[in-house]
């Protein structure tokens, strides 16, 4: 014990002697990176050190001005490249105090600003960030549903989430490919499939170089009424050697945890639920009822999710090398969404050199988006929801002849008469010769 409390002793002295000698090294801003999304702007500044940050805004011109203590610059800011639609420039301004760096942003319209700091991780070292948002928050592009010529059928939404992107390049390959472009150049194809085919239609939740936090992902997926969602990424890990494809699907037990929370926010059920969350909102007997409806909501989707991954493992399987050949579940982020179908794809290891190099390549990435498009498409051929262009598209006519009433046209497609007079907009069980009927899909 007394050992022990003389040494403590001595870290502390030690401490205090040291603690002004740290206090003089100045911070160095090295470098500073826009990065501009639809909605949004990322700016961050690469400094030596954590830095000790204030900020305040001006108007008239509107202006962004950022305070770094104790911090030099060796950096031309007029070099950034700057595509933001906020950021008119950035530059360097006299400061209040000396040691003190004063960066000033000269402001488009004025904006939503957070600052906050973030810890060196590869390629990166201590950053400063600060992120611009329109005042009025979210601004233009709430996603519309398309609907189809006569109203009464609309496409099957596919929404596309290429993962990381912006300040976070996700796993970074041997030769130093980052996996944020990979993925991105698969969404890119494999959504140019999905808008290209008649009743369905592609949403991504991002189309350039920027970052969206994994709540957003999963909103503007929820926002567009998405029937799916496919978040796109690629492996790594520590040694070379592992190579191949995998899909996964949301893991039960984080479904259910993610049921539990969604229950303790009521005003989310019926922005889940839709109709169904009025109905919750206004019983006082709600608790057992939402349960048993964000269950039925989950568990289907689930099932959705297992097919649609086994349906795009047999299409990869034909084009690359599988790591598991069965669909795996997990708790990924952005995979939880109970109520939407969805599945996330690691195209491949790019920690593997040879791998790195297929995905590197235009034409292996057309191979990959391909075979998850196909995997899409059969699933929603053959399960088209009830609403959808699609299973207007994909059913059987049938042409009524002497002799066949409802109940036999129906027992020969093995359907009910309910959903042959549903889908035919029929009022009474009476059919005429001659007469077509729709035949619903499975
Ligand atoms: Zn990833």
């Amino acid at each position: 014990m007394i050992l022990k409390n003389m040494f403590l002793t001595r870290v502390v002295f030690m401490l205090l002697f040291l603690l002004p000698n740290l206090a003089v090294a100045a911070n160095q801003l090295d470098s500073v990176r826009i990065w501009a999304a639809p909605e949004s702007t990322r700016v961050v500044f690469d400094l030596t050190q954590v830095p000790k940050y204030d900020s305040f805004t001006l108007t008239g011109p509107h202006r962004l001005v950022v305070d770094i203590q104790d911090t030099g610059a060796k950096v031309n800011l007029d070099k950034i490249a700057n595509n933001s639609k906020f950021i008119k420039k950035i530059r360097f301004s006299s400061p209040p105090k000396k040691g003190i760096l004063r960066l000033v942003m000269d402001l488009t319209k004025p904006v939503k600003s957070s600052l906050f700091t973030l810890p060196p991780t590869a390629p990166y070292g201590n950053r400063l960030v600060v992120d611009l948002e329109d005042t009025d928050g979210r601004s233009s592009a709430e996603p519309t549903v398309r609907r189809s010529a006569n109203q009464s059928s609309r496409d099957i939404v596919v929404a596309i989430d290429a993962g990381h992107g912006g300040e976070d390049p996700g796993s970074i390959g041997p030769s130093g490919m980052h996996e944020k472009r990979v993925v991105l150049e698969i969404a890119k194809r494999l959504a140019r499939k999905v808008d290209s085919t008649p009743g369905m239609r592609a949403v991504m939740t991002r189309s350039g170089d920027y970052f969206v936090n994994l709540n957003k992902r999963s909103e503007l997926a929820r926002n567009s009424k998405a029937d799916l969602l496919i978040s796109i990424h690629a492996d790594a890990f520590t040694s070379p050697q592992p190579n191949g494809a995998s899909v996964w699907v949301l893991s039960m037990r984080r479904a259910n945890s993610e049921i539990g929370r969604w229950l303790e926010q009521k005003e989310k059920h019926s922005e889940l639920l839709g109709g169904a969350g009025e109905i919750i909102q206004n019983t006082d007997n709600e608790q057992y009822l939402a349960m048993t409806l964000l269950d039925m909501s989950m568990n289907s989707s689930m099932a959705i999710s297992h097919s649609i991954a086994g349906d795009i493992l047999r299409d990869l399987d034909s084009i690359t090398h599988l790591h598991k050949r069965k669909p795996e579940s997990a708790s990924f982020a952005v995979l939880k969404s109970p109520d939407i179908p969805s599945i996330l794809v690691e195209t491949g290891f790019i920690s593997n050199p040879g791998e790195e190099r297929l995905l590197s390549n235009g034409n292996h990435q057309e191979k990959l988006a391909n075979a998850i498009y196909k995997g899409v498409l059969r699933y929603f051929q053959s399960n088209p929801p009830a609403d959808t262009l699609l299973a207007k598209s994909s059913s059987t006519k049938h042409s009524v002849k002497r002799g066949e009433s409802l109940s036999i046209i129906a027992q020969r497609y093995s359907v009910s008469v309910n959903s042959l007079k549903r889908v035919n907009n029929l009022k009474s069980d009476v059919v005429r010769i001659g007469q077509t009927l729709v035949i619903p899909g499975a």
